[in-house]
């Protein structure tokens, strides 16, 4: 019996994926660039509101305790919103997934797109497939020091410009710049620009295709979401096999007269693939479905002058079985009713969540002031939160107490109706002394309920209600 272990350890094999001209390449670079676009300059968007508040479009303020999405103004009391954010997110990747497999790892994943970045910059570094390899086995020189030094500086200088973008959707872009340069900026944005450089050129630039092979979470279960008719990117074997070489092709047969395949074993399909697999060994769980592989086996069928059949494409199992894709099943359709659930609630969230905020404290020290005409007035601590985006005029109006006098420290505007006014400033808390008083002419004894109510004079400002006691002697 030998003794021999077979190591479960395998060494890291270095891919250098070919860069391969073709429709999905140019589908894929446009969801890129746009992705990036969006992502660098998003922070610079400014947008028009009210004065003190911040002007940049999408801007996370957690010091302030508000997010800013153009003219959405979310407070930690909206934490309900982000509940049904992550759900339909988590929903809308399920729903993805069971219709084209893993078409979010190979067009929108952020992972996917900035290894392509960094891989562009080995590009136009080092050169194509054949140069870069050549490069990686010649012996260290002056000239490879400082290629490789520019490529390494250069993703260095992206992964820190991505770290600075990811900031800036938390303080005021211009303001972190202003600070960069004049040495103000604080530690902690000093710490996540320093975090995230150092894992975007981990992540994108070294570790690259081992982070979707070997870390993600996603490639792990996305398994589950796959069935019969969710999409694949597929070889053909019953085209392709038997391979044989390119002369061959034109006959579709052997010296002996066999049948051969139209696959000429070129591997332009293996050397394009980001994650190095070959996709004629069947449905692997690395394939990212970026169909750079179909791109490729194209390009040379079309330089073959070879058949219209595709050897690699996208398909279904199902399809590949010789039966048509299903594309409206009962998966499909659970996952469209849910996401509709979830998107529909954000939205009625959105239109009807509270746009101010009330609060009344009584005051009990003393508990009533017994006043010179036999009146009782109590005193109260209000806190008025105008969450809109615009300054808001209230009026306060009180129920619960008969022949109510009500008057605010301070604020000597009244409506038709006498009910104080008061104005507050988009995103602030207002503290008010609110006087309630009941003439002393009808004075019962016992407490009361009271209600006071809040109305914004606009339809956007919202009303708020709270109730409260009227405390007069036993
Ligand atoms: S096998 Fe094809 S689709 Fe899958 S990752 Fe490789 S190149 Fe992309
Ligand atoms: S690119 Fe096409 S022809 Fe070439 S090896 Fe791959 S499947 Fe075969």
């Amino acid at each position: 019996m030998s003794n021999a272990t077979e190591s479960l350890y395998a060494a890291w094999k270095k891919i250098y994926p070919r860069y391969q001209l073709g429709f999905f390449r140019t589908l894929r670079s446009s969801l890129y660039t746009a992705q990036l676009v969006i992502f660098f300059f998003l922070p610079f968007l400014r947008w028009e509101r009210p004065s003190g508040l911040p002007n940049q479009a999408i801007l996370f303020d957690l010091p302030g305790r508000k997010f800013y999405i153009f003219d959405l103004m979310i407070w930690p009391q909206d934490i309900i919103l982000l509940a049904f954010l992550l759900m339909a997110a988590a929903l809308g990747l399920f729903f993805i997934t069971a219709l084209g497999g893993r078409v979010f790892c190979g067009y929108m994943c952020i992972q996917t797109v900035w290894t392509d970045l960094l891989l562009h910059v080995e590009l136009l570094f080092e050169g194509n497939r054949k140069q870069r390899i050549k490069f990686d086995h010649s012996p260290l020189s002056v000239k490879k020091f400082l290629i490789k030094g520019g490529k390494h500086f250069t993703w260095l200088l992206i992964s820190a410009a991505t770290g600075v973008a990811f900031v800036n959707y938390f303080m005021d872009a211009p303001t972190f710049w202003r600070q960069l340069f004049t040495g103000e900026l604080p530690t902690p944005a000093l710490l996540t620009v320093a975090f995230l450089t150092a894992t975007t050129y981990l992540m994108a630039g070294l570790a690259r295709e081992q982070v979707c092979i070997y870390m993600c979470p996603y490639a792990r279960f996305q398994g589950a979401m796959f069935d019969d008719d969710t999409m694949i990117v597929a070889y053909h074997p019953e085209i392709g096999e038997p391979r044989e070489s390119n002369r061959r092709i034109r006959t579709g047969k052997t010296e002996q007269g066999e049948r051969v395949g139209e696959c000429i074993d070129c591997d332009a399909c293996v050397t394009v693939c980001p994650t190095g697999i070959d996709i004629r060994n069947g449905q692997q769980y690395e394939c990212i479905t970026c169909a750079a592989c179909i791109d490729a086996c194209d390009s040379v069928r079309e330089r073959l002058h070879a058949s219209k059949r595709t050897l690699i494409c996208y398909t279904s199992l199902r399809e590949m079985g010789g039966e048509k894709t299903r594309w409206l099943r009962p998966r499909i359709l659970y996952y469209a009713v849910l996401l509709s659930l979830f998107f529909g609630g954000m939205a009625y969230y959105l239109n009807h969540h509270a746009a101010v905020e009330l609060t009344v404290i009584a005051h009990r020290q003393p508990m009533y002031i017994v006043q010179s005409d036999g009146g009782i007035q109590n005193n109260y601590t209000m806190r008025v939160l105008n969450m809109t985006t615009a300054p808001q005029t209230y009026s306060l109006a009180v129920d619960g107490v008969p022949e109510a006098v009500l008057s605010i420290a301070a604020i000597q505007q009244h409506d038709s109706d006498g009910h104080p006014l008061l104005t507050l400033e988009p995103g602030s808390v207002t503290p008010f002394t609110v006087y309630l008083r009941q003439p002393g002419t009808r004075i019962e004894s016992g407490s009361l309920q009271v209600t006071f109510t809040l109305s914004a004079l606009s339809a956007s400002g919202g009303t708020a209600s709270y109730h409260s006691t009227f405390v007069r002697p036993q």
